[in-house]
């Protein structure tokens, strides 16, 4: 297969990766046939995959819109993935254009297209980070200086740190992040839990061990942790749908308990 002119020359195409996954139930055209098997696979095993993606994608607008609302002006977007609709900055910045976004992803499509797309635009920054090294996230956020932080941030964790397992200890790496971002920040985080049955959980888990980014499903009470020193706004962490659905969006009911949870808090 010919490498598109969208992807890095040094990327390998015959390898899946989570970031393109979502793409194709985005509806994305960053994506290869690797992705969209992985896709159609991890489908038949969960069929609410391509809902959720996109009730992810809406929950986050939801939150950057609620933030906004509350003054947030700032955004570190960490594992913000493969830019596509209602990017944070977009729709940030249609309630004020002045608002500011670091993107930061581990995945070189993902850097490569918001490099190629926010080229000209200098109140947003790129960087190609990992999450499991925060204070050199941190470091190079402050270096960047668009983002002040000793003024309020949201962190943007959405949908990232079921990418993290266990023995990366993804709790600490949070808990720095979050040392770096003053009093009045925000966290916004999604995370996936376990889902309908334990066979579909193991062939999830199988299918995503193809990626360079394996899956770590969570209960409640482990996702609850990463808000360690945030006060959750209303309404908790809940079912992602759940969180603040939009009165002029027909709700999806068809969404049956919690198999990502969604909240935000706000630092303490
Ligand atoms: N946050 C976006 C959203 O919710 O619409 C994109 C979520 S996408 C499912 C997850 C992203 O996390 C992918 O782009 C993937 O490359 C990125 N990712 C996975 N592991 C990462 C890590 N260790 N550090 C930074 N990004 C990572």
């Amino acid at each position: 297969m010919t490498q598109p002119d969208w992807a890095p020359d040094d990327i390998d195409i015959d390898r899946p990766s989570a970031s393109r996954i979502y793409d194709v139930w985005l509806g994305g055209s960053h994506n290869f046939e690797v992705d969209r098997e992985i896709a159609r696979q991890t489908e038949l095993a969960w069929p609410d995959s391509v809902r959720y993606a996109r009730a992810n994608r809406a929950f986050l607008g939801r939150a950057v819109r609620f933030l906004a609302a509350q003054g947030i002006r700032q955004f570190l977007d960490i594992g913000s993935g493969i830019p596509t609709a209602n990017n944070v900055h977009e729709v940030a910045r249609r309630i004020d254009p002045a608002a500011r976004v670091v993107y930061v992803d581990i995945d070189p499509v993902a850097v490569a297209h918001s490099r190629a797309i926010l080229r000209d635009d200098d109140r947003t920054a790129v960087l190609q980070a990992d999450v499991r090294r925060p204070s050199d996230i941190l470091d190079q956020v402050r270096q960047g200086a668009l983002l002040d932080l000793d003024r309020p941030v949201a962190l943007l964790l959405v949908a990232l740190m079921h990418f993290i397992p266990d023995s990366d200890d993804p709790h600490a790496a949070v808990a720095s992040l979050a040392d770096g971002i003053p009093s009045g920040s925000y966290l916004v985080l999604t995370q996936g839990a376990y889902g309908a049955s334990p066979e579909a959980d193991e062939r999830i888990r199988e299918l995503y061990r193809r990626t360079p980014t394996p899956l770590t499903p969570r209960n409640r009470e482990e996702i609850e942790r990463f808000f360690t020193g945030f006060e959750l706004v209303e309404p908790g962490l809940v079912n992602l749908p759940d969180w603040r659905p939009d009165p002029t969006v027909e709700v999806d009911d068809r969404f049956s308990g919690a198999l990502i949870y969604a909240g935000v808090g706000r630092k303490l």
